[in-house]
């Protein structure tokens, strides 16, 4: 879509009931995920002019707070939005800093175009980053393995029953403190192999970051609760049923405790920035990293025969976490106890490392917030 240059000053409001001190410690001391918010939002708005020019105006931050929409809104009727997620981690020196914005604005454009959404300038969406995380500073939490997680989103807001492209569109940012996003303690997770539901299709919106996806997910999710698994497991069914990816994160398998397999972008998965990041930190290493298909007859097979050592989820909610176990409706797939050293928990190692500032970042991943 087209759209007008931007004035990227930022008008600030600040709350006058921001959490006291003591509240935000209390949260901080166990923040969960996604659970609790900061005290405000950035909010960009975006409109199409009498000459049907868009453009990107209004940019500013306020207290956080419900948001006021016309019940016709279209978003609450076609599901017009998208979002990204990234995190925001503080330095042992206090300074703030993310991990590879450009990568979530390109991302976020990309899912703009497939959802007739309009494009924002990336400096706009890493300066939006950069708005919140001024506002909310004091949120940004330091313990181990903990971020403040940043929500970018956009929103279809014209009152419009039409089935077309909004002609009036909001740019929003909320910011919430995170922990583990399991909870507790990092331990392997069991996942549940949807085969009722599939997440994508050829030309549909697997590789774009929409609500859609997510609310498409949900049932197969209550299956995976069901059956005691936190994470549900989709195939492609575009692509003989091999492995996609999981509801929120993507796969790896490490064979022979050198050999990184991840199924292939091929449309129907969401190009991970962490995904990205393991393939290049294991590529560093001198690992192999096959990007292809892969098919559960060939996880069968290879717990069976023992040349599959591990396998990982990985996302920047979850950064890597250990898959012990894939259940299905006949039968469990159990990942090999480990012999050696966990090639997924020290990648997870270098990368927190990177993120949080105690490992050189070798690649320029991190931007200063
Ligand atoms: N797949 C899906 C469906 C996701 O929602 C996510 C989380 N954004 C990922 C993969 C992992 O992406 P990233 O590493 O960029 O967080």
């Amino acid at each position: 879509m087209t759209q007008n240059a931007l004035s990227v000053e930022f008008a600030r409001r600040l709350s006058e009931t921001p959490k006291s001190a003591e509240e935000r410690a209390a949260i901080l001391e166990n923040p969960g995920f996604g659970d609790y918010f900061t005290d405000h939002t950035v909010v960009v708005d975006w409109k199409v002019d009498p000459e049907g020019k868009g453009g990107w105006h209004n940019a500013r931050v306020e207290p956080y707070g419900p948001i006021a929409m016309d019940p016709a809104a279209a978003v609450l009727h076609y599901g017009q939005e998208i979002f990204e997620g990234l995190k925001a981690y503080r330095h042992a020196d206090g300074t703030v800093w993310t991990f590879r914005p450009e990568a979530n604005a390109h991302r976020f454009n990309k899912s703009a175009q497939r959802l007739a959404l309009p494009e924002l300038p990336t400096e706009v969406f890493i300066e939006s980053l950069r708005q919140i995380v001024s506002a909310d500073k004091d949120w940004v939490p330091n313990g181990d393995g903990e971020a403040l997680y940043l929500r970018p989103f956009m929103i279809a807001t014209e009152a419009f029953l039409g089935v077309r492209p909004a002609r009036e569109v909001s740019y929003r940012v909320i910011a919430s403190p995170a922990g583990n996003y399991f909870g507790g303690e990092l331990k392997p997770v069991s996942i549940w192999l949807s085969e009722h539901y599939a997440r994508a299709g050829h030309g549909g919106t697997g590789e774009a970051k929409c609500g859609g996806n997510y609310a498409a997910s949900l049932a197969a999710q209550l299956e995976a609760e069901a059956n005691g698994c936190k994470q549900v497991l989709f195939l492609d069914p575009t692509n003989d049923f091999a492995v996609d990816e999981l509801g929120g994160m993507n796969i790896f398998f490490v064979f022979n405790g050198d050999t990184l397999v991840t199924p292939a972008l091929n449309g129907n998965i969401l190009h991970g920035v962490t995904r990205d990041s393991v393939l290049q930190l294991a590529s560093d290493r001198g690992l192999t990293v096959e990007e292809r298909k892969i098919t559960i007859d060939e996880w069968r097979q290879a717990v069976a025969d023992g040349t599959l050592t591990e396998v990982f989820a990985c996302g920047t909610a979850a950064v890597i976490t250990p898959i012990g176990e894939l259940k299905t409706a006949d039968g469990s797939l159990v990942t090999p106890e480990l012999k050696g050293e966990s090639v997924a928990m020290s990648i997870r190692e270098q990368l927190l490392g990177i993120q949080t500032g105690t490992v050189e970042d070798l690649h320029g991943w991190l931007t200063q917030l």
